[in-house]
């Protein structure tokens, strides 16, 4: 993999064809004027592709990678897979955390239920099994709050995302 993010030709919605270099490992903003192409080449060209990356290289043979995404139209490369965060408003609740409302909880289910080990012998691993919010998933001390009191001395739930 190289040292940057090269972006070539991207037509992506209204973008005109343009080229970019973009470095590895450097915090980057994306600016423009409304209407500029902001949301197509980070979404639509950049975060399309690694998320097609992402579900081809981690979760092949799972029934989400079998959702094909479409290529953007741009010619990508030095790309790592991708998780995409969207910025909208979102149903909270009190089990609510990063994770479940980025939907990265989600990802990271599917990723510990496909090379994780099941902490009992299952006669099938599922993500359930990694959910905080499931019989089978949770801290059966805690039951997925996550949250330790004089009472709990054993919970196994991991750090909430
Ligand atoms: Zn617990």
């Amino acid at each position: 993999m190289g040292k940057e993010l090269y972006i070539q030709s991207a037509t992506e919605n209204n973008l005109k064809g343009i080229t970019l270099r973009i470095p590895h490992h450097r915090l980057v903003v994306v600016t423009g004027v409304s209407g500029s192409g902001k949301s197509s080449l980070v979404y639509d060209v950049i975060g399309r592709e690694g998320q097609r990356l992402f579900l081809e290289n981690f979760l092949e043979g799972h029934p989400l990678a079998g959702k094909k995404l479409r290529r953007p139209r741009a010619a990508v490369s030095g790309l790592y897979p991708v998780l995409t965060v969207n910025q909208r408003s979102a149903f909270r609740s009190q089990r609510s955390t990063f994770g479940t409302l980025t939907e990265l909880y989600d990802y990271l289910r599917l990723l510990f239920a496909r090379l994780g080990k099941a902490p009992q012998p299952l006669p099938r691993q599922d993500r359930s099994l990694f959910s905080f919010n499931t019989s089978a998933g949770q801290c059966q001390a805690c039951q997925g709050w996550g949250s330790a009191t004089a009472s709990i001395r054993n919970c196994s739930s991991p750090i909430s995302l």
